[in-house]
């Protein structure tokens, strides 16, 4: 069948036109695709970087994105036509080193739909029915496509390892900070800092339940926590923004004993010189979380449950014929998360 998809064709340049999709394999489905967000990977894609796996162009990009099935495969029985689904991009080999220790989000062999295989940003998609999960049909399917990223921040939030009485800081207000917002909230912190320059977005996490929303350009970080905590800092810090200056405020925000996630995707080759004397007298865990490894379902559940709110972080919708636009909006202070409507 043909379809429009919005080709990525590198160097910031994408080219829209119909492309013969295949009939589905004996476990492969074909989806109408309906809503896809724009990651902060896409914009480092745009800019020629690597993904979570490396680029060959020409592609159709999109790995955040919910569809209904219009197609299945002979041997498919789990899904069926006329199934509302959301994506899991990734996908593991099973036989390396990772994969066989329960690491796979470390594969050497990751492949992702939407980064190196045809994704969201076209009316259709093929996809291996394994890949594919039933949300309910009364989600709304800009919701469904959210579970993507909160399946990465639920990868982040295990390893913050946050138990309930904790003070949290979370780095940044934009998608990721915000959803980062309600898991500490649901993992029971007893006060969430978020720490945001743009007001529009701290109001927007204040009232998606953190305690406190501080701009970090007007004081230095440990007296903001000292002021709103109590404390010189954070038990647990996440870092959702993506420059290094980010991850100095992390450090800075974290208090004695802290665990710190530096969760966001960095420019290759950014670096920050932290001071290491502070990090030995802290006493400081840090870690580090890529994708989202087994946690997609849950993602599902929270969405599917109304606890994980997506509405209010959706401020920009394109059709699919400005997805170049689309991740150029991502990019700006005003927008949070910017989706692309492939059928519009
Ligand atoms: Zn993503
Ligand atoms: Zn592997």
């Amino acid at each position: 069948m043909e379809a429009r998809g919005s080709f990525f064709l590198g160097n910031r340049q994408f080219e829209t036109k119909n492309f013969d999709l295949p009939n589905p394999g004996a476990h492969e489905v074909i989806l109408e695709n309906q809503c896809c967000g724009i990651c902060g990977t896409d914009v480092h894609i745009y800019f020629g970087q690597p993904g979570a796996s490396d680029v060959n162009p020409p592609v159709v990009l999109g790995h955040e994105y919910s569809g209904r099935i219009v197609a299945v495969g002979d041997d498919v029985t789990a899904l069926q036509v006329g199934d509302h689904v959301t994506v899991d991009p990734n996908l593991y080999c099973g036989t390396c080193h990772y994969c066989r220790n329960g690491a796979k989000q470390l594969c050497s062999a990751m492949e992702a739909i939407g980064v190196n295989r045809n994704g969201g940003f076209a009316q259709y998609s093929l996809v291996p029915a394994g890949q594919c999960l039933p949300v309910l049909p009364t989600l709304d399917f800009e919701a469904a496509a959210m579970s993507e990223p909160l399946a990465c921040c639920l990868h982040g939030i295990d390893r913050a390892e946050i138990r309930p009485g904790m003070n949290v800081c979370i780095i940044g207000g934009g998608p990721i900070g915000l959803l980062m917002v309600q898991l500490a909230r649901l993992s029971g912190a007893a006060n969430i800092v978020l720490s945001e320059p743009v007001e529009m977005r701290r109001k927007i996490g204040l009232s998606l339940g953190a305690d406190y929303a501080i701009d970090p350009t007007t004081a230095p970080m440990e007296q903001l926590m000292l002021r709103t905590l109590g404390r010189p800092g954070a038990d647990v810090v996440i870092e959702c923004v993506g420059i290094p200056k980010a991850a100095a405020q992390a450090f800075e925000a974290a208090d004695k004993g802290a665990t710190i996630v530096l969760f966001s995707v960095q420019a290759p080759g950014a670096a920050y010189a932290m001071d290491l004397f502070q990090a030995f007298r802290k006493e400081l865990t840090v870690k580090t979380s890529f994708v989202n490894p087994d946690t997609h379902q849950r993602a599902v559940a929270l969405l599917n449950s109304g606890r994980i709110q997506t509405a209010p972080l959706i401020t920009h919708r394109f059709p699919l014929d400005q997805v170049e636009q689309a991740i150029e909006k991502q990019m700006q202070p005003d927008s949070i998360k910017v989706v692309v409507l492939p059928w519009a």
